[in-house]
């Protein structure tokens, strides 16, 4: 085969490899995002439940002050009680005890309720803060993990862009235009043809005269349909029809809508 023909199916080769590389690290900030939204939501779930118990325990302690007020108010009205004149006023200081002490009940209820829920609190709290630490320890690895994918993508793109440059070097000044034009507008350029004597890419079936340069490996040729360069793919040295057949589909109708690779440029 032509030098420049192998040159440019291993500048394809190259090519796809550094676009896969770049993908790869551009995927890497987000994945970083991702990891520590996630810790940040086990941070907040573990002030969250820091912050229900804290409100338990205030709210329990406002309930006992509370109990001790109404306690004060009933001791208040026992003492009243004894200096009372009237059957009335007796009457009413008794409906002010009873209410203070349905007060109490109340207020108790409470504070059980409040005791209650204080195991379900503190697990809650035991698991998000658990959760918090494997999640620290996880970020951490995916963090290093990141930084590593990153210098090796970055050391393996360096490698990959010396081979491009080196292959383009032994490509000629206006195949490698048309190789750029071509990759840009159609994301691959090198098309093998087979037996069947068409673009195996496109799928159009080239003239005879296109397909015998083609055959050769020894010239630049391009496919009129995609515009890709051709290379012939011989078959194997001792083929099985039936395993030919079904690895070399069948030329029907272009897939492709022609496109001038100079119009598309522009
Ligand atoms: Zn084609």
């Amino acid at each position: 085969m032509n030098s420049e023909l192998q040159n440019l199916i291993d500048l394809q080769q190259v090519d796809a490899r550094i676009a896969a590389v770049r993908a790869e690290v551009a995927a890497l900030p987000k994945e970083v995002a991702r990891i520590e939204a996630k810790l940040a939501g086990s941070k907040a779930a573990v002030e969250a439940a820091n912050a229900a118990m804290k409100a338990d325990e205030s709210a329990r302690r406002k309930h006992e002050s509370d109990i001790k007020d109404q306690q004060e108010k009933i001791s208040k009205y026992r003492d009243q009680s004894l200096k009372v004149k009237t059957n009335q006023e007796y009457k009413a200081l008794m409906s002010e005890l009873e209410h203070a002490e349905a007060e109490i009940r109340k207020l108790e209820d409470k504070i059980l309720e409040i005791m209650v829920a204080a195991d379900t609190r503190k697990d809650g709290l035991k698991q998000a803060e658990a959760a918090l630490k494997a999640d620290t320890t996880a970020n951490e690895k995916e963090k290093e993990h990141a930084r590593q994918q990153t210098a090796e993508d970055e050391q393996q793109l360096d490698e990959l862009n010396a081979q491009r440059k080196q292959l383009r070097s032994g490509v000629g000044e206006e195949t490698v235009t048309h190789y750029d034009r071509v990759l840009k507008l159609r994301g691959s350029v090198m098309a093998p043809v087979y037996e069947d004597e068409s673009c195996s890419v496109c799928r159009v079936r080239l003239r005879p005269q296109v397909f015998q340069d083609v055959m050769s490996n020894q010239q630049i040729v391009t496919c009129f349909y995609c515009n890709r360069i051709l290379y012939f793919v011989p078959p194997p040295p001792k083929p099985e029809e039936e395993a030919e057949a079904a690895k070399v589909p069948a030329a029907d109708s272009p897939k492709e809508e022609p496109v001038q690779a100079d119009e598309a440029a522009g």
